[in-house]
């Protein structure tokens, strides 16, 4: 299986750090506002690398964090009248809720700051201690002049950088790149620290968390590709000083989703929630996905209808496969595997190990939705069709996407075939009244 490695820009092939083990952590939403769809693209893409992990038997241990400590955070509970914790709560909910919508899995570790605090203060104490940090007036800094390889990851040069910040002149500093692990407050939510009150800086925080958790060098770290720089940068320096390592084995970042040309964000304006999304979520996941996670999506009413049309199709030709079996009372005989259907499965696994790319399993889906189109067209054994059906649910597990279908009872059954004799009969009412309950039960 080869993965993209930010670190190093190039393809690798994937090793896991202990065989048959994927240690992964992917950087969580600051929680004080409802998420967007680009905000949903990582939730979707990274449930998607977890699954297929999955299904190559491997045991993941996925961990996604939430920041419940930050200044937005604070301005939003002083805002609202309330505590911090108020508005963390109700935000880590809506969070969650949305995990569901898009059919990501909410079955993961997730560890809050506030929970960590004990472990962060001391992570911060070790680098002061051993003067990779510094303490100004109860503000403490991470000395970037240590790390020879700053600017690596988002391949920056660091004369450039140093020159780019100068315009945030901070007397506290030693050199402006050096970023803030600990921040003086009294105002807001803060706790008790050696260096008097306040509270962590964001980017000490995941690499605090991750240290605590998995206590070694984890296989990969994810995130959207604008967290490359300062955020992992970030991580990476202090992992590197303190463990002598890059905290990842391979670093994986998603691309931005645009909305009429512009990156979807918060501040930009232009923003469609995912609680306000009404289409299907099936159809949403297959939007996601059809564009491979390293490039920017575009956005648009039209293109998200067009995959809602798409995933019909999908979902018409499972359903009829399924119906089909059935109706024979051929659901639970044996599977028989059909060289054009192996060629399909070679694809996806091909397409998986390649980096994830998902649109071409996408392809895989659309190539076997017309190979059962035929079948139900033409007359195939029901081992075959059942092995189709295996296909689909091993694609669709895969890509999280649902199709909801169950055994249907006898009574079903029986009007279903009284429809089908009162056609063959030409008894058009009655076989029009059969087709009803049928239609109205979302039989057919
Ligand atoms: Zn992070």
């Amino acid at each position: 299986m080869k993965i993209f490695n930010s670190y190093s820009n190039q393809l690798e092939e994937f090793v896991p750090i202990h065989k048959g083990i994927v240690n992964m952590y992917v950087c969580g939403p600051t929680v004080y506002n409802y998420i967007h769809i680009g905000n949903a693209r990582p939730v979707i893409f990274f449930d998607t690398v977890r699954r297929y992990f999955e299904f190559r038997d491997y045991k993941v241990n996925f961990v996604s964090n939430f920041t419940d400590v930050d200044d937005k955070i604070i301005t939003k509970a002083l805002e609202l009248e309330t505590t911090e914790k108020e508005v963390t709560d109700q935000f880590i909910a809506a969070f969650l809720r949305d995990v569901e919508k898009v059919n990501s899995s909410t079955d993961y570790l997730k560890p809050r700051v506030t929970d960590y605090m004990d472990h962060i203060i001391e992570y911060i104490g070790i680098l002061v201690q051993k003067g990779y940090a510094y303490e100004t007036d109860g503000d403490v800094y991470f000395r970037v002049e240590n790390v020879q390889e700053y600017g690596k990851l988002s391949n920056r040069n660091i004369d450039d950088l140093i020159s780019g910040s100068r315009i945030d002149i901070n007397d506290k500093k030693e050199n402006p790149l050096d970023f803030t692990l600990w921040k003086k407050t009294e105002i807001g939510i803060n706790f008790e620290s050696p260096w008097g009150r306040g509270r962590p800086g964001w980017h000490t925080e995941c690499v605090a968390m991750i240290d605590d958790i998995f206590g070694e060098q984890i296989d990969i770290h994810g995130g959207g590709s604008g967290l490359m720089f300062p955020h992992h940068e970030n991580e990476i320096a202090q992992s590197l000083v303190l463990n002598h390592h890059h905290l990842a084995k391979y670093w994986m970042h998603n691309g931005l989703l645009n909305i009429s040309g512009n990156k979807m964000s918060k501040s930009e304006g232009e923003i469609v929630l995912v609680k306000d999304l009404i289409i299907d979520s099936n159809a949403f996941r297959l939007f996601t996905l059809s564009t491979h996670y390293r490039s920017p999506i575009n956005y648009s009413e039209e293109v998200l209808a067009s995959y809602e049309k798409e995933w019909e199709k999908l979902k018409r030709a499972y359903t009829s496969l399924y119906l089909k079996l059935d109706l024979a009372d051929a659901l639970y005989e044996n599977a028989i595997i059909d060289p054009d259907l192996l060629l399909i499965y070679k694809d996806f696994l091909s397409a998986m190990d390649n980096d994830f790319n998902t649109p071409n399993v996408i392809t895989a889906l659309q190539d076997l939705t017309k190979i059962a189109n035929q079948m139900l067209r033409n007359k195939t054994e029901n081992g075959v069709i059942l092995s189709v059906i295996k296909l689909f649910d091993d694609i669709f597990s895969v890509l999280g996407l649902r199709v909801d279908v169950s055994p249907l009872n006898s009574s079903d059954k029986e009007t279903y075939h009284l429809w089908m004799k009162a056609r063959d009969d030409k008894d058009f009412d009655k076989a029009d009244i059969y087709r009803n309950i049928l239609q109205e039960k979302g039989i057919i």
